[in-house]
């Protein structure tokens, strides 16, 4: 199939108008303008041009919990971090199944419909799973790991094998790739970490790590004390047991050697020396802007991240700190807020970030994120206004026109155009 339209984004740096893509079973085969294109078309292939379109990589999403979605509409309102969690293990305690999984149901048809070809989703439980499948999205589910209590270390990290051998046995292939979220160094005992870094070893699966996300985590690590301390653990019934240790909350990983390639979701507080740390080691951090500014931090410096090298991907995270599932909304929040600091984010930067950076967070940088030959064919087609080539990103961030078609592996998932 030669799928052409009025603009093409394929990466950043490579806009083009009047382009678009070869697809050779699911895979992109070349990328170009239409009259280099079109006569490459074998007889009976398909050429359709979208007018009025722009064609570019699938969002990724390469942060959220689905499983949360059913809290969108009583959404914790503190906005200070420990007020909100609080706020969040009480909602959650009165959730019900089945609202619980009718929400993520509704949350999955929202991805696919603005977007979305490819999602990172924590799974404590197992409700957002079969959804998730049936939507043809890309997906990376991690399962969740989180205990404090060092007497329910072997327990916890016993659940997690089972849960990790059960479902990477239901769907051995592509495109679920299974992964583990460890929590937070804060809800994680030394134990566990321990038993966890030793368990990776014999199964080296992608791991993701809430990290640095408010002050009261890096209190708790570098001091023992602040609010987590102080307010949220006698409130979950964690108040007499021993304290997490850093004095970094990149600490706990280091000690057991899984900080190599892990991805970190939120790095608010990292330090410079942090920072260094994170790029030395391969680490991915996954900016979720709206969630951060929803729980009162400022801006972090996603700019210096990028300039060390660090791949940066996107995420909304869960609808109990983000007003909705739309990576375009999340875009153009996340390019306004940086606009409050010293080192503002380009659209193109962050169009980057939520495709072919999201698409390094989940480890696919070889099957997605980018319209480049030899990845599969995640691509979208937005409708965009006439205007300038070189403020395309800012228009597709701003116009937010239609969708009008997304593609998984080459296989119609969502839009207006789909036949
Ligand atoms: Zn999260």
């Amino acid at each position: 199939m030669i799928l052409t339209a009025d603009w093409l984004w394929p990466e950043a740096g490579h806009a083009l108008e009047d382009g678009g893509v070869r697809i050779v079973d699911g895979t992109i085969a070349a990328v170009g303008r239409r009259p280099d294109l079109t006569p490459l078309a074998e007889a009976g292939e398909e050429v359709r041009h979208l007018e009025g379109a722009c064609l570019l990589p699938g969002l990724i999403n390469a942060h959220t919990h689905l499983e949360l979605a059913a809290l969108g509409p009583e959404r914790p309102v503190a906005h200070d971090f420990v007020g909100w969690l609080l706020g969040l293990v009480e909602q959650k305690r009165r959730l019900e199944a089945g609202e619980a999984a009718r929400a993520a149901a509704a949350a999955v048809a929202t991805l696919v419909a603005t977007g979305t070809t490819g999602v990172g989703d924590i799974a404590s439980i197992d409700i957002a799973q079969a959804p998730l499948l049936a939507s043809g999205m890309r997906v990376r589910l991690d399962i969740e790991l989180l205990a404090l209590d060092p007497a329910r270390a072997d327990l916890a990290l016993g659940r997690l094998a089972d849960r990790f051998q059960a479902v990477g046995m239901a769907h051995p292939d592509p495109p679920l790739t299974l992964g583990v979220s460890a929590h937070a160094p804060y809800t994680l005992s030394d134990r566990l970490w321990e038993r966890l870094g030793a368990w990776h070893r014999g199964h080296p699966a992608p791991l993701t790590v809430h990290m640095a996300e408010s002050r009261a985590e890096v209190a708790l690590l570098a001091h023992g004390n602040g609010p987590l301390a102080e307010a949220f653990f006698p409130a979950v019934g964690w108040g007499d047991l021993p304290l997490p240790t850093g004095p970094s909350p990149l600490d706990p990983l280091t000690r057991h050697g899984l900080l190599e390639g892990a991805l970190l979701i939120h790095g608010c507080h990292l330090t410079a020396a942090e920072m260094a740390r994170v790029a030395a080691a391969g680490a991915a951090l996954c900016h979720c802007p709206r969630s951060n500014a929803y729980l009162g931090q400022p801006p972090p410096p996603v700019a210096r991240w990028l300039a060390l090298g660090i791949s940066v991907g996107l995420g909304t995270d869960s609808l109990a700190s983000c007003p909705s599932l739309d990576l375009w909304e999340e875009l153009a929040f996340a390019y306004l807020w940086h606009r409050t600091t010293p080192e503002p984010l380009t659209a193109e930067q962050l169009l980057a970030m939520a495709t072919a950076g999201s698409a390094r967070c989940l480890g696919w940088q070889r099957v997605a994120g980018a319209l480049t030959p030899g990845r599969a064919a995640d691509v979208i087609a937005v409708e965009v206004e006439g205007g300038p080539l070189a403020r395309l990103p800012e228009r597709l961030l701003f116009d937010r026109g239609r969708l009008r078609l997304a593609m998984v592996a080459g296989s119609a998932v969502a839009g207006t155009d789909v036949p």
